[in-house]
């Protein structure tokens, strides 16, 4: 076996690429590249081949010793054919990422999606090594999840399997993105609270969290932490509610899946442990008995570099 791989994880804003030691799961060398929406698929190409070429060239590594570039995309994809079906973050579509990167490089290329690869990375190196029946869930700008089980990841009949963000937990509620009403991440997602923060400033609430966001700054998961450890009122209920209801989701994913561990991951998670907190003492309390007396949390270990290292090991 060659003993490393290269990961991409790329997200709507970000391409973060990475030489990984296959062995160990340590990142050798990464680098990191804007992805701005306005320049398109192409652009998207370059920045990755020009990324992989940099991560060659400075860890002095030849391709003839690298096994696989795996990509792990934010959006919809054809995992078969190496297709990014969609991308609304980047406006990409029908882009065939493995044909393009073949062109510059002559490994096998395989396609998976963001919340897929960073499962992995904790499944292999991270919160979940050693575990065979988990559910990672990730929150930030949405909701996302990724289920193992028996240390595979399922992914369903149309490889979309692990949808939590779009489970309906308010029949007559928010509308989401995707066209329904009353998903869990209109309520629960680092974007679902900065609405609610937002919107009770406008109608005249105040918040310390005013004192981060001068010169038009949005929200972001440290400035709620920074509120929260503030005592911040506004702030602290805008992040309990969002709790109440992942709380509530994870809890029926407890009683569903009957999972051994839920890794708990992403910005809004890192950054304010309190939500973390809380969401677990809630889910536990809301789960049936039986499930929850075996049911473990843990916060995804692996950081940024989850992602990178789960695409390094993706297969075909
Ligand atoms: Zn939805």
């Amino acid at each position: 076996m060659k003993k490393y791989s290269i990961g991409i994880d790329l997200g709507g804003t970000k391409v973060l690429i990475a030489l990984v030691n296959k062995e160990t799961g340590e990142v050798i060398h990464w680098v990191k590249k804007k992805t701005k929406k306005d320049k398109g698929p192409k652009n998207i190409i370059r920045k990755m081949v020009e990324g992989i070429e940099e991560l060659l060239e400075e860890s002095k590594i030849s391709l003839s010793e690298i096994s696989s570039i795996g990509v792990g995309a934010a959006g919809q994809v054809d995992r078969e054919h190496g297709i990014l079906i969609a991308a609304a973050n980047l406006d990409c579509y029908d882009l065939n990422i493995k044909e393009k990167i073949n062109e510059h490089f002559d490994v096998p290329v395989y396609l998976g999606n963001d919340v897929e690869i960073a499962a992995i990375g904790e499944l292999k190196f991270g919160a979940a090594k050693g575990y065979k029946d988990v559910v990672c869930i990730f929150v930030g700008t949405g909701v996302g999840s990724s289920i193992v089980k028996d240390g595979k990841i399922i992914r369903g009949a149309t490889g979309t399997a692990g949808e939590i963000g779009h489970i309906i937990v308010d029949l007559n509620g928010r509308p989401c993105a995707c066209g329904a009403h009353g998903c869990l991440e209109a309520y629960a997602s680092r974007s679902a609270i900065e609405k609610r923060i937002e919107g009770a400033l406008k109608k005249g609430r105040h918040s310390v969290i005013l004192d981060y966001m001068e010169n038009g700054k949005s929200i972001t998961s440290h400035m709620i932490h920074d509120s929260i450890e503030r005592g911040d009122e506004l702030v602290t209920q805008c992040v309990d509610e969002a709790a109440e209801y992942l709380s509530g989701g994870i809890a029926s994913i407890i009683n569903f899946i009957n999972p051994q561990l839920i890794v708990l991951g992403g910005g809004l998670i890192d950054a304010v442990d309190y939500f973390y907190q809380k969401v677990i003492k809630k889910a536990k309390a809301k789960s049936l008995p039986v499930p929850a007396t075996k049911i473990e949390f843990k916060k995804a270990a692996l950081g940024d570099f989850s992602g990178v290292v789960g695409a390094a090991f993706l297969e075909g």
